[in-house]
């Protein structure tokens, strides 16, 4: 097994198989496009919406970028996402998280048409994953299973734990897990005996937002170790760094394999969200196309 799991590489190999996906959509006159609704002051959500604006234009999609400044009104939000909805040049609208104080993601998210959400985090895509019913996938997860799989094919029965239980990483994650035959444990912040349940783990997915909170205590020699988080703190030399949950040092020499923090996980979840947006469009226009088949 590879031990390090280069998320920068795969996520751009896994580009490449869109290319040929793209040109034959427009080949039928069809450009994939995805709105992008920020609204937000916040720079590292900047930063994340002008790198999916980045890899879209690199690879033939186009991106509606739509920014707003904290106090826009909530109606406005919602009247834009109705109108994106009913646009049938827009295949796929991405909310980015976190909004400005006052408005429920929630809420607004669940206008969002399930067709047309291209992180499979309204109520009705996060149904039917539970349901293990086919919808769209949650972006971060599905680039995680990517991970997991460049380097073990088949993880049935294999005990994978997810540290961390929110929407749009930690629940879906779990589902995702199941689906492929794992034996999953959630933990969170109420859990007990988190590091004994961790070190009997074949696989860690940590998605918890705490830098070096995976040690290599919580590590069963040879496990794979997926990590999940984006954590900004400043070294004792008083520069900025971004790092991830996991002590990646600490646990090197005890990991089968592990994604380092950055140019792990953060790039396929970018590469999934131009992948969803090209199978929406192609959902979208499955008439147009002559597909009868889920072939494309
Ligand atoms: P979140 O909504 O803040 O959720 C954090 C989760 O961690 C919660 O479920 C919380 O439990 C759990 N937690 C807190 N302390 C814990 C502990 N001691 N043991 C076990 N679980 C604990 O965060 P998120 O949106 O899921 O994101 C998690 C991290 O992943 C963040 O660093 C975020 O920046 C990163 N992220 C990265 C990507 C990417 O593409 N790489 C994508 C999304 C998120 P409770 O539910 O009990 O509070």
């Amino acid at each position: 097994m590879e031990r390090f799991i280069d998320g920068k590489a795969i996520a751009e190999k896994f580009c490449e198989t869109l290319k040929g996906k793209v040109e034959r959509l427009k080949s039928a006159g069809i450009t994939p496009c995805i709105a992008l609704i920020k609204a937000n002051d916040d720079p590292a959500s900047e930063i994340y919406v002008s790198k999916k604006e980045k890899l879209a234009k690199a690879l033939g999609i186009k991106s509606q970028v739509y920014k707003f400044l904290p106090g826009v009104k909530e109606d406005f939000l919602k009247d834009l996402i109705k109108d994106l909805n009913q646009d049938p040049s827009v295949h796929a609208i991405l909310l980015q998280s976190p909004l400005a104080e006052g408005l429920i993601f929630k809420k607004l998210i669940n206008l969002i048409s399930p067709e047309k959400d291209v992180d499979g985090l309204t109520s009705i895509n996060q149904g039917r994953l539970f349901a293990g019913e086919n919808g769209v996938l949650p972006c971060t997860p599905q680039g995680v299973m990517h991970l997991i799989h460049s380097v073990k094919k088949d993880i049935s029965g294999m005990h994978a734990v997810v540290l961390g239980r929110s929407v749009i990483v930690g629940r879906p994650m779990v589902s995702l897990l199941l689906n492929n035959d794992c034996t999953v444990t959630a933990l969170h912040s109420k859990s007990k005996n988190t590091l004994e349940i961790c070190s009997t783990a074949d696989i860690i997915v940590s998605a918890v937002g705490k830098p070096k909170f995976v040690t290599k205590d919580f590590i069963k020699t040879g496990a794979i170790v997926i990590d999940v988080g984006i954590n900004r703190i400043t070294t004792l030399e008083g520069k900025r760094k971004v790092v991830g949950d996991v002590d990646f040092e600490d646990v090197w020499n005890s990991v089968g394999a592990i994604t380092p923090v950055p140019n792990g996980v953060g790039p396929m979840t970018v590469a999934y969200l131009m992948s969803n947006t090209v199978n929406l469009a192609i959902d979208q226009n499955r008439k147009k196309l002559g597909i009868t088949s889920d072939k494309f």
